[in-house]
């Protein structure tokens, strides 16, 4: 994540092809691409050891013409303005694709979750909640948890939240299922990959009970995918984490690396881990013979200096942004099929949806009715985006992004431009 401008470079492009395909006018155009609002601001915080430390917070709202803003809250030492743009635009197309009733956010702090204490979290959580309390809630901005947040953070943030405006749930979802949060919620994105990736396989004519993968990241997102994929028989033969890659041809003990990924919040790594398997590098990983290749973890990942050496049939986007808009021409023109992010991760934000319609009901459903109604919405969107492919002989990714924005801009011409 060092090249500041890289994600929205990304953004642009993809968005410029689905304008270009949809005739979009500059004005529109103009709207659409820039954000309705954008804010940084500091977050001091007195350290467990007397010390004193200065973050910062953002939160970007890009659209909100079909609902309030809605994105996850990502806690990385490394997170700025241009990547939060990027991420809360990308929002406003998945949900959009989804066909939920919200627009696009993104926000977090520049800090490292691993190296804060649970009380030093929960302050900077709470203080951050107090600065922007003015631009969320159920009906203005809903955040959820992103990469270094959990349910942990959702819970703090309806407590800060609370202390200012009446109690409400339905300000964060994501949360724990004691406090409002949706059952199926913390597997929804994993378990909307592994979906998502056995009926693209099936249009390659890929069988997915055969097939062999890699999953590039072992948090919630990557961990829950393999889990479902293993579950339909695929050989998951590599995955990895920020501290190395594991790798076995026949495929790896999923069982037992997803046992180990449940502690890993403990500060477990895989390259801790032992058993039969070979270590290899992140990079590797990426470049292995495989059916399908399932990058989860951070953006960028595959790009210009790497996609040459990229071997995979299919690409499952789990993570947000991991291919540049350079690498995924390349792709394209190789014929390795792209399973864009906003349909490949919108798992998440979907569950997200039902459990802020259960709070605004003040109703839990129960977990079958979630994973059904996921489930439903998950294949409509992906029978929309393969039908829409064919008949206009596009992409997965520019088909993808063609129906979101369609949606966006006949709300914004039925609001009155
Ligand atoms: N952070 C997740 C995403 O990128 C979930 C967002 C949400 O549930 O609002 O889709």
């Amino acid at each position: 994540m060092n090249d500041n401008k890289a994600p929205r470079k990304s953004c642009e492009s993809f968005l410029n092809d689905a304008f270009e395909h949809l005739e979009v006018d500059p004005e529109m155009q103009q709207l659409l691409r820039s954000p309705y609002r954008e804010v940084r601001f500091e977050l001091p915080l007195k350290r467990d050891d007397g010390s004193s430390s200065l973050f910062y917070g953002y939160r970007v709202q890009h659209n909100q013409s079909r609902g309030p803003f809605k994105g996850g809250l990502r806690y990385h030492k490394e997170v700025n303005l241009e990547h939060f743009v990027a991420l809360a635009e990308i929002m406003t197309w998945k949900t959009s694709l989804l066909d939920l009733p919200f627009g696009g956010a993104k926000g977090g702090i520049d800090c490292d979750p691993i190296q804060l204490s649970s009380n030093e979290l929960e302050t900077l959580t709470k203080r951050y909640v107090q600065r922007i309390s003015m631009l969320i809630g159920p009906d203005r901005d809903i955040p959820a948890p992103d990469m270094g947040t959990g349910p942990r953070e959702m819970a703090w943030i309806v407590d800060a939240f609370s202390l200012i405006e009446a109690f409400n749930l339905a300000v964060a979802t994501g949360k724990p299922i004691e406090l409002g949060g949706a059952k199926g919620r913390l597997e929804a994105t994993g378990y909307g990959v592994a979906l998502i990736t056995s009926m693209a396989a099936d249009e390659l004519g890929i069988d997915i009970s055969a097939a062999k993968a890699a999953i590039q990241g072992f948090g919630n997102v990557g961990s829950n995918a393999a889990r479902f994929l293993h579950e339909r028989g695929t050989k998951i033969i590599a995955v990895s984490d920020y501290s190395c890659g594991l790798y076995n041809e026949v495929g790896l003990d999923i069982d037992r690396l997803v046992d180990m990924a449940n502690h890993k919040q403990k500060g477990g790594k895989l390259s801790e881990c032992s058993g039969d398997f070979k270590k290899i590098t992140n990079d590797e990983l990426l470049q292995l013979d495989v059916d399908v290749l399932i990058p989860a973890a951070l953006g960028g990942v595959i790009n210009k200096d790497n996609v040459e050496n990229v071997k995979a049939k299919m690409i499952v986007e789990a993570a947000n942004m991991p291919i540049t808009c350079d690498a995924d021409t390349n792709l394209n023109d190789k014929g390795v099929v792209v399973i864009p992010d906003i349909l490949a991760n919108a798992g998440g934000v979907t569950v997200s949806y039902l459990e802020w319609v259960q709070n605004r009901q003040g109703y839990q459903w129960e977990k079958q009715k979630i994973m059904d109604e996921l489930e439903r919405r998950l294949k409509r969107s992906w029978e929309e985006v393969k039908s829409r492919a064919r008949r206009d002989e596009l992409n997965y990714r520019k088909a993808a992004y063609v129906i979101a924005l369609e949606r966006i801009i006949k709300a914004i011409h039925l609001r009155g431009f």
